[in-house]
């Protein structure tokens, strides 16, 4: 079987457990898009790829609002949500050419959410067989080059649309 990639060739180590501050509000917070891989930002939403993917491109649709959930958007803040999901499936075809999403929301832990006081969406793109994908090793949590090679992807075919 040919290596499409090498993921475990790292270039950036994530320290997951600085601080106690939302990744959300502070990936929304930087100037730099790379830190914290955020693909698109919108004036109420923004995109960013998930750092422990479910499958390659996994997105996240977050308000900028900290304390948002998806019952309780505003009208500006869930048009742009789904607008920017709408966007990501695009870019996501474009650079992708998935077999098929997930998109949806988890409200509260028990449901799976990993980050319970800002409401985000997950655009996931699925293949076949690809249920087994998860760059995680051990407690080292690290953001695997292919991700940063993705956020360029995903931005550029964005920025063509
Ligand atoms: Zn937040």
């Amino acid at each position: 079987m040919k290596q499409l990639w090498a993921p475990w060739r790292l270039e950036y180590v994530q320290h997951a457990d600085d601080g106690d501050e939302c990744v959300f509000c502070r990936a929304a917070g930087l100037l730099e898009d790379e830190p914290e891989l955020v693909v698109r930002r919108g004036d109420r939403a923004f995109v960013l790829l998930n750092k422990f993917p479910y499958s390659s491109g996994h997105l996240m649709v977050a308000p900028y609002r900290h304390g948002s959930s998806f019952d309780d958007l505003e009208e500006a803040e869930a048009a742009e949500v789904h607008r920017l999901a709408v966007e990501a499936i695009d870019a996501l075809r474009a650079v992708f050419s998935p077999e098929g999403f997930n998109v949806g929301w988890n409200l509260g832990r028990v449901a799976g959410a990993g980050i319970v006081d800002h409401g985000h969406l997950h655009v996931v793109p699925r293949w076949g067989g690809d249920t087994n994908f998860m760059p995680v090793l051990g407690d080292v949590k690290v953001i695997p080059e292919h991700l940063l090679e993705t956020r360029v992807k995903l931005s550029a075919a964005w920025s063509s649309r």
